[in-house]
């Protein structure tokens, strides 16, 4: 199929018309689709990874949409894999449980609940449960632990399912999920006529504002169609009849924001936050183009300093690794136009995507002990969020001599190779 058929007119939210993007990290592979050994010759399936702002409502969004079929059909990332992510659904399904201590018996649905992670936490603080996922292997395992999973995706034919055997949700959860999905306006619909009239819906999201102030570009990847700004938010919200009624910042993926959405005129009470952080948004200038051209010509300075950091170790003899194949690590590792001559390997510490390679660049994806067996000078953390879970593992290394350093932005000017490696690198703890 011809690409320009994934090229997307309107926005995502709104429909206006959407105008030329600001940003291009050129054509990629799928973030996800971790190629094996005998597929490296196959010709891999490419497309554009550039972000679009809509002038109308703000939302900033892939200018192409990759067919949901050729991204979510056998998802490797399994989100119980790490511990920070086991304590962080755990809370979240407390805060939750709290917020609807008036319901004696309620019913949670998440949406993308991926291996059932959160519907365990849910089911923990005494709820009932049903999840959705369209990822087979996924959801076979979630089933098999007792946690009820359809595997599907979030469309009509599911609510129906689960209104017909369980009745209407109290809460409907969609974590990293609302910001992949290209058709959110029928997700919408559907949440609507899921939830109960005094329920909540609760998304987590990357939020725009991390990105844009921190420089993560490397949120950016094909499954992740949104950047979702509060305004964008808002707005989106209110076309479909409903409202944010709070906002939690929360750590997880370098800063994302977790909001409740409830039916217009239910019960749950506005937090003040809510029209703080619109106000803090227009002031940071985020509803201006502006902003966002600034934004992509510090992200393309941030590619050239890394790189000339890289030729320098490279001329100067030194061996570099990876840690961490995320979706991120595809993003950095292929704008950036990393080799496997500069990097030898990516270490990552989930089975299902050792034996790999990252796509595009075709680096091998290998479990740690190849890292303690054959050290690298320098390990380049590409999973910078778990950055303290990872040096707390292969902190030991300094004493051979492996310097570890993160592949993202430090406002310091870097004029020597020493210098621009101590804007990179991560600090002993
Ligand atoms: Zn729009």
């Amino acid at each position: 199929m011809e690409i320009d058929a994934f090229k997307k007119k309107l926005c995502r939210y709104c429909d206006s018309l959407l105008p030329e993007s600001f940003l291009d990290l050129g054509s990629m592979p799928l973030a996800n689709n971790l190629p094996r050994k005998e597929d490296l010759d196959k010709k891999e399936f490419e497309c554009p990874l550039s972000l679009v702002h809509c002038p109308s409502c703000h939302l900033i969004q892939l200018s192409h949409a990759v067919p949901a079929d050729l991204m979510f059909s056998h998802y490797l990332y399994v989100s119980s894999t790490t511990k920070t992510f086991r304590e962080h659904f755990a809370a979240y399904a407390k805060d939750v449980r709290g917020r609807l201590k008036n319901e004696k018996d309620p019913l949670a649905v998440d949406i993308g609940s991926n291996d059932g992670l959160l519907l365990s936490c849910y089911q923990n603080e005494g709820m009932r449960i049903v999840g959705v996922d369209p990822a087979a292997n996924l959801c076979k395992e979630a089933n098999e632990k007792g946690l009820t999973t359809l595997n599907r995706y979030f469309d009509e034919e599911s609510v129906n399912l689960i209104l017909k055997d369980f009745g209407k949700a109290h809460v409907i959860s969609g974590n990293n999920v609302f910001a992949h999905i290209d058709d959110i306006q029928s997700v919408i619909k559907n949440v609507d006529k899921l939830l109960d009239d005094q329920g909540f819906f609760v998304i987590e999201f990357p939020y725009l504002g991390t990105m844009l102030e921190e420089l993560l570009f490397d949120m950016i990847y094909h499954e992740h169609v949104s950047y979702i700004g509060l305004h964008a938010l808002s707005h989106f919200a209110g076309k479909f009849g409903f409202e944010i009624f709070d906002i939690l910042p929360v750590a997880s993926h370098g800063g994302s924001f977790r909001v409740f959405m409830q039916k217009k005129g239910a019960s749950h009470p506005k937090a003040k936050i809510v029209d703080e952080f619109l106000t803090a948004e227009k002031n940071k200038g985020y509803l201006t183009a502006e902003a966002y051209q600034a934004f992509a010509g510090r992200v393309l300075k941030v590619k050239e300093d890394f790189m000339q950091l890289v030729s320098e170790l490279k001329a100067a003899g030194k061996s570099i690794s990876g840690y961490g194949a995320p979706a991120k690590a595809s993003t950095i590792i292929n704008f950036y136009g990393l080799t496997p001559d500069q990097v030898d390997y990516v270490v990552d510490d989930n089975p299902l995507k050792q034996n790999r390679y990252i796509p595009g660049a075709h680096i091998p994806i290998v479990p740690s002990s190849h890292l303690e067996a054959h050290p690298t000078d320098y390990v380049v953390i590409f999973a910078w969020n778990f950055a303290k879970e990872i040096t707390q593992k292969i902190g030991h290394l300094r004493q051979k001599g492996v310097q570890f350093i993160i592949p993202l932005f430090n406002p310091r000017q870097a004029q020597s190779t020493e210098s621009l490696q101590k804007a990179f690198e991560v600090a002993a703890s």
